[in-house]
């Protein structure tokens, strides 16, 4: 592995040149008049796949924003591996909370300070890095193909929809997915990411009278809709924190001891977390620790409820409407199509007939999950042993990146989530860093992950 590592040495500023170049281009998804920017970091990225030793790289124009593709075969017959990234990134109000330009990238206490410099610029960065080291060295032991995006942080919708015809799947066909955009538990506990939760939310509104009505005059002859609602919702959790909806857990994968020990050895305090959140006391399901809870178990939450009077003083009614916003947060194998069907269900089931019942649904997300026996896990573990001389832990993360979910799906492929990012790098916030010595090292893992990958 020395001349990887002295490669990397030798060429090392020119890698944070030409990521610089990427970072410069201010490309916000989310804002319209930064449209001119995502082709040109589209076009950016084209090029530096080609200068790193790509056969070919093309833009690929969608209904969205452009993707980038970019290809290396040098053996049908060999195992091709598919990198993921994004190019687009988050907008960078407020700008005054920012110490540095957002998009004028500065090296400082060993960092690159930009929107971007972790997410995703710098990590997908040190794919097409690890690629051109591989190519150099004559050690590109398999295919690579590059697919970057530039909409995934508002929920890749042009991708999603790319990847569904035939001709495209053909286009992207690989054995495994690597994707370089997650975080490690902590800068001395590398971890691969093993768990993505998914989710399925909507409002759920109850109508009783057709107006608010006077509470002693009709008060005890029809329902109260807040009194319903509060009285369905309060049904769907028992004592021990768990979900009574009939079916519900049918789907839930259950961990293995081996995999429950595995994730509980991330650095964690109840202490440090109570504090962290503001709360004396934790509360959960029953059985497991907070990592457990977070990783890898499903939730449900009232993320908003309104109805009635709530202003100055007082008025006495019984309100025409209520309305809740509610939450649940899916783990593998739960499919979010299902169950948003069994808890509507379920809602109708109890809803009394003195109230009429609505549902809106909103976008619907599938969890995500890497087994830790997968061979190509323990490609990736040991890229990682490799290089930070300790077993990384699998760590399940609470959250979503849904097109990963969807690449399963559509592309029948699983993605080993090889992040190097840190809670500490202000993604999405001001300041976002990314550490140049991470930056190095992603770039030397990705190798070794190739090397093993190939290997098995
Ligand atoms: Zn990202």
């Amino acid at each position: 592995m020395n001349s990887v590592k002295e490669y990397i040495e030798q060429h090392k500023d020119r890698f944070v040149e030409e990521l610089f170049s990427l970072i410069r281009i201010p490309s916000i998804s989310s804002e319209s008049e930064h449209k001119g920017d995502m082709q040109r970091c589209a076009e950016r990225w084209c090029q530096l796949l080609k200068e790193a030793g790509a056969d070919h790289a093309e833009i690929i124009a969608t209904t969205g924003n452009p993707l980038v593709y970019g290809e290396k075969i040098i053996d049908p017959a060999k195992k091709t591996v598919l990198v993921y990234g994004h190019y687009d990134v988050m907008p960078v109000t407020p700008l005054e909370l920012w110490e540095t330009e957002p998009f004028e990238p500065v090296i400082k206490d060993g960092k690159i300070w930009a929107r971007g410099a972790d997410d995703d610029k710098g990590q997908s960065f040190m794919q097409a890095k690890a690629f051109e080291t591989m190519v150099s060295l004559d050690k590109l032991p398999c295919n690579v193909k590059f697919l970057l995006e530039g909409e995934e942080e508002i929920g890749s919708p042009a991708l999603k929809e790319w990847i569904q015809e035939p001709a495209h799947k053909q286009k992207v066909k690989a054995d495994v997915i690597l994707v370089s955009d997650t975080d490690m538990v902590s800068a001395e506990v590398p971890s691969i990411t093993t768990g993505l939760r998914g989710l399925v939310k909507f409002e759920m509104r109850l109508t009783g009278p057709d107006h608010d009505l006077h509470s002693g005059d009709f008060g005890g002859t029809v329902s109260n809709p807040i009194n319903v609602l509060s009285e369905m919702i309060g049904t769907v959790l028992d004592k021990r924190g768990h979900i009574t909806i009939p079916g519900f857990y049918d789907d839930v994968l259950t961990c293995s001891p081996e995999e429950r020990e595995l994730i509980n050895r991330a650095p964690y305090s109840d202490e440090a977390y109570k504090k962290s959140v503001g709360v004396e006391v934790l509360h959960g399901e029953e059985g497991y620790t907070t990592l457990e809870r977070i990783g890898i178990r499903p939730t449900f939450d009232v993320c908003g409820i309104q109805g009635g009077y709530s202003g100055e003083g007082f008025k006495t009614i019984i309100p025409s409407v209520a309305w809740a916003k509610l939450s649940f947060r899916l783990v593998a194998s739960q499919d979010p199509k299902r169950i948003a069907r069994l808890v509507e269900n379920y809602f109708r089931s109890i809803c009394p007939e003195s109230v009429k019942i609505e549902f809106t649904f909103y976008e619907k997300g599938m969890p995500y999950i890497c087994p830790i026996d997968l061979p190509e896990y323990k490609a990736a573990e040991k890229a990682m042993q490799d290089t930070y001389g300790i077993q990384p832990i699998p760590a399940h993360s609470g959250c979503s990146i849904s097109i990963v979910s969807d690449f399963e799906q559509e592309l029948g492929l699983k993605s080993i989530l090889l992040g190097f990012g840190l809670g500490a790098d202000n993604i999405h916030a001001p300041n976002e860093n990314y550490r140049l010595d991470r930056f190095y090292k992603g770039i030397e893992t990705a190798v070794a992950f190739f090397q093993h990958y190939a290997e098995d």
